[in-house]
């Protein structure tokens, strides 16, 4: 009883509900939607430095650094020559000093391999070290504007409070099924404003320690919406 009570649980959202969802999230996202210049841009390098800075750290730390590490850096085959002692001097204080390492990394690569550009595919990304799925799927959808989930820990928090409710939000099976329900309620069309909403609504409105349900678009739907 209580597997078959779970089984049900982790359902995929019916296409209506998707689309709810997808109309609100985009709503709230044109009216709520923070202006970083990490979205005025398509370059894949960018995306990369940017989202390898913001992997547990605050925007508001980012943002001087980014500006700083690209006018240091501003290609791939710049930062693939640096001096690695440099490299690391130039990330201080962002701290988890394992990152310059492999955003240096990977420029290598991408200067041995593919000519000092990133690659498109899901595939490819992958096989460089420092590249997991969330970052592939934000370089993919964000730089080359392709169909791709992503599921970091503000979308996967949204979207277990919204679809899933109980459960662990750890677990290697409700992970799975989060990263499902991501690709579930991908649109066809404007994947790129869908995911930055999706990072800004759990960053903003339904963060970790003050969800704001009492003013919140989901709150007819969501699963853990406070009543
Ligand atoms: S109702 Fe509350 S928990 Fe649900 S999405 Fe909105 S803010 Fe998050």
């Amino acid at each position: 009883m209580a597997d078959r009570r779970r089984l049900r649980t982790l359902l995929l959202p019916s296409p209506p509900l998707r689309q709810r969802f997808r109309r609100n999230l985009l709503a709230w996202y044109r009216r709520n939607g923070r202006d970083l210049p990490w979205r005025h841009t398509d370059d894949p390098y960018h995306i990369l430095v940017s989202e390898i800075m913001l992997q547990q750290t605050q925007v508001d730390r980012v943002l001087p650094k980014y500006y700083e590490w690209l006018g240091k850096y501003p290609s791939l085959a710049v930062l693939a020559e640096a001096p690695p002692a440099d490299v690391s001097k130039t990330w201080r204080p962002l701290g988890y000093n394992i990152r310059p390492k492999r955003l240096q990394a990977i420029a290598r690569q991408a200067v041995a391999d593919y000519g000092g550009r990133l690659p498109s595919d899901r595939e490819t990304l992958l096989s460089f070290k420092g590249i997991g799925a969330y970052t592939a799927g934000a370089i993919q959808s964000f730089a080359f504007r392709k169909r791709a989930a992503i599921l970091d820990t503000n979308v996967a928090r949204v979207l277990f409070r919204i679809f899933v409710g109980k459960g662990d939000p750890k677990s290697h099976a409700v992970r799975k099924h989060l990263w499902a329900v991501s690709e579930a309620v991908l649109p066809h069309k404007h994947v790129f404003d869908f995911n930055q909403a999706l990072m800004d609504f759990g960053a903003t409105h339904c963060s970790a320690r003050r969800p704001k349900c009492d003013d919140c678009a989901m709150s007819r739907f969501c699963r853990s919406a406070a009543r």
